[in-house]
């Protein structure tokens, strides 16, 4: 294991930790035994944020009495009302989401407190005017934040935090294809991107790395934007190498993606190779969902993530995804085209289409002419 130096402390965090957003697709003991295991290969570092509430408990029976052992990092915004995610801005609702995060994990301090998901001026303008910034700032004078920062996808933003002088470290969507963009007929690293980089190094502010393998669809050749599939040691040198990250923390579904995690640490300079990326022609990531859930609460009760993430599984040719599609107990059918979630989705995807595109796909499953018609498709 290796491990970087949190900045303005002694405090090392593991260079692989646990991004919870998906651990619920494991149960309850499984994921304990995930987060132990995590622990007993050194990573000290886990992300509480998830799409539902449903491994917080497992989470915090696995650190019980090993509390001082793990780096958390928790979030001032994200709650769950009924056990979904919501993101919140009215301060009383931040104020007591976040005393209700701490209670859930059994502890009254967080190592690393980020402002939750500031995506826009406006927010980001809220945030400092209505006390939420002073809210914070009060934690970690009084030490139940021994780590102030934000969670954010955007460099502007990201910008706009640093330059108020609180910020110790701050969670980022950092991939190769956020990162590179077209220029000269090839792909070259967002100049933007490469010096926001840079001014948190020079300004000692640390990065945590949220979607380093861009919600796995870097990892497939069929999903990739970069029309090239990577590796996961590809993916995560590939953040790791960037000024100012301290970790990277994928997120985790069961113990084999753990354990794919961990291997970064035996694999060769070889195979974390990444160099290849110059030289490629370059998909638009605008639009793609990545599975993050930030566009929850759907007032139908849909999990979005899941719907676009066993749609573009099917896309792709794995017809399993049609069997976990089936499982969920509210799928695109119900959608009723609020549109409540594109306003949420940072990542601009059209998710009403999207809905409509799994209608049509999955139907031919109910009507049995799955394998007739998927043949086109797939
Ligand atoms: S639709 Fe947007 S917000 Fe929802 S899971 Fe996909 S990328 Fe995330
Ligand atoms: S448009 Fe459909 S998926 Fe999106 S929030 Fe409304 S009901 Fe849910």
């Amino acid at each position: 294991m290796e491990y970087r130096n949190l900045p303005n402390s002694d405090c090392m965090v593991s260079t692989i930790g646990i991004g919870s957003g998906s651990l619920r697709e494991s149960g309850p003991r499984e994921i304990e035994k995930i987060v132990s295991y995590g622990m007993e290969n050194g990573i000290n570092l886990i992300d509480t944020v998830m799409s539902d509430n449903k491994a917080a408990e497992p989470i915090a029976l696995a650190l019980k009495g090993r509390r001082e052992e793990m780096v958390m990092q928790i979030h001032l915004g994200a709650v769950y009302p009924g056990g979904t995610y919501t993101r919140v801005r009215p301060f009383s609702k931040l104020k007591e989401g976040f005393e209700n995060e701490l209670k859930k994990y059994g502890t009254d301090y967080a190592d690393i407190g980020l402002i939750h998901y500031v995506d826009d001026v406006s927010d980001f303008e809220a945030i400092m005017s209505g006390g939420i910034f002073d809210y914070a700032l009060r934690l970690k004078e009084e030490g139940t934040i021994r780590h102030l920062g934000f969670s954010s996808h955007s460099p502007e933003i990201s910008r706009l935090f640093i330059e108020t002088g609180e910020i110790d470290v701050f969670m980022f969507s950092l991939n190769a294809a956020y990162d590179f963009e077209p220029s000269g007929g090839r792909l070259v690293l967002s100049r933007e991107r490469a010096e926001l980089y840079r001014e948190c190094e020079k300004q000692g502010v640390g990065i945590t790395v949220m979607k380093p393998y861009c919600g796995g669809q870097l990892l497939n050749e069929k999903t990739s934007p970069l029309y090239h599939r990577m590796t996961i040691p590809q993916c995560i040198r590939y953040a790791l190498d960037r000024p100012a990250v301290l970790s990277c923390l994928p997120g985790i579904r069961s113990m084999k993606d753990l354990e794919e995690a961990l291997g970064y640490y035996s694999a060769s300079d070889g195979d974390c190779d990444y160099s290849f990326i110059g030289g490629l022609p370059h998909r638009d990531v605008h639009g793609i969902c990545i599975y993050c859930g930030h566009c929850q609460p759907c007032p139908a009760g849909i999990d979005i993530a899941s719907v676009n993430k066993y749609l573009d599984l099917a896309k792709s040719g794995d017809e399993l995804a049609v069997d976990h599609y089936m499982t969920l107990n509210k799928n695109a059918e119900d959608c009723t085209g609020c549109g409540s979630c594109e306003k949420n989705c940072p990542f601009q995807v059209e998710v009403r289409e999207r809905m409509k595109e799994a209608c049509e796909l999955f139907s031919t499953v109910k009507t049995g002419n799955w394998k007739a018609q998927s043949t086109g498709i797939f």
